[in-house]
């Protein structure tokens, strides 16, 4: 097969530090999903102390303990306001867990340290003594359910300039209490969803592409995928017990 002259960049922050629970399958999801969508892919890891590409059609960044979050902590705060302007640009960026709450104005930890954030999501995250962790199922007027698994201690609280991305059907999510997960700020998406979610979520993935292809060229003709297998994991991960 030749390529297609159509590339799409997607850029994954920090894979090194930032990336459990499956994370890395969203990039995999991402990557073969805009293949079958006719494009050619470039992936590029960044790490710290890399160079950050000028070209970026996408932006991804995974889960970390509290220790990975502190790893990258200092490069993030320098790369904040190039991030902070390609989402006001429309680049589509997806954030989960350790590096949605690095997005937000400060994560402050049960120690009591204050980590800042790029604050590019008007959210704060405080750490607290439970963990919420579990299978979670959770509404989104763009993308359906959404499905998930969620382990995190932090508790994110959202502000006037956000908007939540799900509510929640099953599980905690931002903090257990309002009844939100996640955040949107333009094309940028962060949740706590781990998984991983792009494989289930394909709802999700292609909105992703849809916005770096139209943003990058204008137009998005999707191509219509088999997603038996997404739709079956999707089934047994919403049955699933807490
Ligand atoms: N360290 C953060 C917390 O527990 C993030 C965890 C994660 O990314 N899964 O709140």
């Amino acid at each position: 097969m030749s390529e297609s002259p159509k590339t799409l960049h997607i850029v994954q922050l920090y894979p090194r530090d930032m990336n459990i629970y499956g994370d890395w399958g969203n990039t995999l999801t991402l990557l073969r999903r805009a293949e079958w969508h006719g494009y050619t892919v470039r992936v590029t890891d960044y790490n710290p102390g890399d160079t950050f590409p000028d070209d970026v059609d996408l932006v991804i960044g995974g889960g970390g303990q509290d220790s990975g979050q502190s790893k990258i902590h200092d490069d993030l705060m320098q790369l904040g306001d190039r991030l902070k302007n390609l989402a006001d640009d429309d680049v589509p960026m997806l954030m989960i867990c350790g590096m949605y709450q690095l997005f937000g104005h400060f994560f402050k930890t049960k120690d009591g340290d204050t980590m800042n954030g790029i604050g590019l999501f008007d959210i704060e995250t405080h750490g607290s003594d439970q963990r919420l962790i579990g299978n979670i199922v959770t509404q989104s007027d763009t993308f359906g359910t959404i499905v998930g698994y969620e382990n995190h201690s932090g508790l994110t609280y959202l502000g006037k300039h956000v908007q939540p991305l799900a509510t929640i059907q099953r599980g905690a999510g931002n903090n257990g209490q309002d009844n939100t997960e996640g955040a949107v700020y333009r094309n940028v998406i962060g949740t706590y969803l781990h998984g991983s979610l792009l494989p289930k979520n394909p709802a999700l993935a292609d909105w992703l592409i849809e916005q770096s292809a139209m943003r990058r060229y204008g137009d998005f003709t999707p191509t219509v995928i088999d997603d038996r297998f997404a739709e079956h994991a999707r089934a047994v991960a919403i049955k699933r017990p807490r």
